[in-house]
């Protein structure tokens, strides 16, 4: 349990590469260093084929892959920041259509989705995939079509200089790249729910979000909505509208701290939603490798366990934005990005746009500038909406290349 050997572990995992792993001392373990003489090596070792690598780090391992290497290019049509669902499509239509193009993660490529074991509602997959493998398979992709991956280095910066100027970005390595059209598909984080079990049923009956297309999915079912923000008010109607019978757990006293007057209403009226003030989720139930039940108990410390479907969190959640006040991009107060006609319907939209024409979609308040998937405001927060945005700014970038005089 070495965080560096969960780690390891954790990088192996999200990057779709079968491993099997023998803890020190076990017979699995003595066997495979004695036999290649290496009883006293530096703990973890990693096997791969007839490779060898003791004291194994995620940076070790990277780099034998070839996935440390500097980028090739000074300058490229597009750089893409940020290798989940949204940037990877984005690679791939941009560099299947011949633009020079490089994406950059922070982490291993994949974002959110590489947590996910299956992904079950992604389009053209009837028996799901695991998120990792999609991740994998889309890198390699983008790779086939020549765009440039570049992981474990996040872009820590950037400088602008004139406004058709190509952008600076530096590299969480130091190393620099240039880019006439930028794309910030940095994601976000969901706030988790602490409570034992919940992590192995994500994916079988536990839902981070909840977009508009489960709700269908949940047709005569009984589902758990937990929150009780905006979102998760439009779930729960998202829902009962669909027929499913919707138990809403609140943490708080009321509705109205956190929840649209409108949708109170709606909530309160509709006959299928059974909302519950101050009550938690406090344990959740399984029955093989899917959820079947669960727990919630009250403020007065009243419990009641209740058979149910599916669970959705939607206890809000983290844009990885804090750089855009340095870089003047618009953001709705959570810190979701601004794009397209929502840059002017906002208050300071028509003062900080500085062309004639209006803001393409998805294009953020700092021209050339794109923002794709659940880092923009009003995205659907799911795989094939982050995909289908990533692969839009593909083509808009030739919008904003052609204005730059900028031939490909
Ligand atoms: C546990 C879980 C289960 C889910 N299950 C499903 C499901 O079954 N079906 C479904 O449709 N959706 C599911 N989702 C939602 C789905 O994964 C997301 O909607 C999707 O991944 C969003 O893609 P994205 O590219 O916009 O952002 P992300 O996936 O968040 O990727 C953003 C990437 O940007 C990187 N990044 C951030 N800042 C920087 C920086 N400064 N420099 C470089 N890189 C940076 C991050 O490391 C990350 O890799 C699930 C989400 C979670 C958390």
């Amino acid at each position: 349990m070495d965080p560096e050997h969960y780690r390891l572990r954790d990088f192996l995992t999200r990057t779709a590469q079968p491993y099997e792993w023998h803890e020190a001392g076990s017979a699995e373990a003595v066997a495979a260093l004695e036999t290649r003489g290496l009883t006293d090596a530096t703990l973890p070792v990693v096997f791969d084929g007839d490779a060898v690598y003791t004291g194994a780090t995620v940076e070790t391992i990277a780099t034998a892959w070839g996935g440390l290497q500097p980028p090739k290019h000074p300058h490229y049509d597009f750089a893409v920041i940020g290798a989940g669902p949204a940037g990877l499509a984005a690679a791939v239509y941009a560099a299947s259509d011949g633009l020079s193009t490089i994406v950059c993660d922070r982490d291993v490529p994949g974002g959110q989705a590489s947590y996910t074991a299956m992904i079950e509602n992604f389009f053209g997959f009837p028996d799901g995939i695991g998120g990792a493998e999609l991740a994998r398979l889309a890198g390699r992709q983008a790779e086939n079509f020549g765009a440039e991956l570049v992981f474990l280095r996040g872009v820590t910066g950037s400088r602008v200089n004139g406004r058709d100027d190509p952008v600076e970005l530096i590299l969480g390595d130091g190393a620099e790249v240039t880019a006439s059209v930028v794309l910030a598909a940095t994601g976000m984080d969901w706030t988790r729910l602490p409570l034992a079990g919940v992590d192995d049923l994500v994916g079988h009956g536990v839902y981070y979000g909840a977009g508009r297309s489960e709700a269908t999915q949940c047709a005569g079912q009984s589902v758990v909505v937990v929150g009780a923000g905006n979102s998760a008010g439009q779930a729960v109607l998202n829902f009962a509208n669909a027929t499913a019978l919707v138990t809403m757990l609140v943490r708080g006293d009321r509705l109205s701290k956190t929840m649209s007057a409108y949708l109170i209403e709606r909530i309160e009226a509709h006959p299928l939603i059974d909302v519950h003030l101050e009550t938690e989720l406090t344990d959740v139930h399984a029955s093989g490798d899917s959820i079947d039940a669960v727990t919630f108990t009250d403020s007065a410390g009243k419990s009641e366990r209740r058979a149910i479907d599916a669970v959705f969190l939607c206890i809000g959640g983290r844009p990885h934005t804090d750089w855009c006040p340095g870089e003047h991009v618009l953001t709705d107060p959570a810190g979701y990005i601004l794009t397209g006609q929502d840059i002017l319907a906002s208050a300071d939209g028509h003062a900080c746009w500085p062309l004639d024409r209006d803001p393409l979609p998805l294009e953020t308040s700092r021209v050339g500038l794109f923002a794709a998937g659940d880092v923009r405001r009003g995205s659907t927060k799911r795989v094939a909406a982050a995909v289908g945005e990533g692969s839009m700014v593909a083509s808009l970038v030739f919008s904003r290349l052609a204005e730059l005089g900028v031939t490909v």
